[in-house]
């Protein structure tokens, strides 16, 4: 018998077959399941392998250029969380973590998974790739850097001149690709690709 586990309260119940469009509730806590969403593999394919190509000049790009007394200063997302290290490590771990090794390991994962896909083929790595996916996808927050980036830059406005640079053109691309991955996933399917030999 296929089953399923309630993520938040743990009910074991058998796995409904569903028409696409249609969602499959807990009959405990009435939480959502799993949708029936059949995921693009090619699209999320092209979206990971794009973000990919992306994420070495949206890190390594000076982000902005801050003109003050005379002097320029250039610093990009790398840049700003070592900086971090001598005073709030954490913080620093926090950010390099969430905004850097989290959604370029999501995008490897998802580049990965999908080709599996693509190319109808079983690795046993793929079991373990489809699990840290799905951890993943709660720690890759590359939008709370952007948008604590943007505040900080509004209040750093009426103080120095601001210059955006590319890799902040480069760095909400890269962004826009990350939420499109995520909002085409589909963990079920994915897995449903991984068991169904
Ligand atoms: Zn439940």
């Amino acid at each position: 018998m296929n089953t399923i586990i309630c993520r938040h309260c743990d009910l074991v119940s058998e796995r409904p077959v569903l028409t696409k469009g249609y969602v499959a509730k807990c009959a405990r806590c009435q939480h959502t399941l799993y949708k029936a969403k059949a995921a693009n593999a090619k699209k999320i394919l092209a979206l990971a392998l794009t973000a990919l190509l992306l994420a070495p000049p949206a890190f390594s790009f000076s982000l902005v250029s801050v003109h003050l007394l005379g002097v320029t200063e250039q610093t990009n997302l790398l840049q700003g969380a070592l900086l971090l290290i001598d005073f709030a490590p954490i913080v620093a771990f926090v950010v390099i973590f969430c905004a850097v090794v989290a959604p370029v390991l999501l995008a490897a994962c998802m580049c990965f998974s999908s080709a599996c896909i693509v190319l109808n083929k079983r690795p046993r790595l793929l079991s373990p790739v489809l699990k840290m996916t799905s951890l993943l996808i709660h720690w890759s927050m590359l939008e709370v850097y952007i948008v604590s980036f943007m505040v900080a830059l509004f209040k750093l406005n009426s103080y120095a001149d601001l210059y955006y640079d590319n890799g902040l053109f480069f760095l909400v691309a890269l962004l826009i690709l990350n939420m499109s991955m995520i909002c085409e996933y589909s963990n079920a399917y994915y897995w449903d690709f991984f068991t169904n030999e």
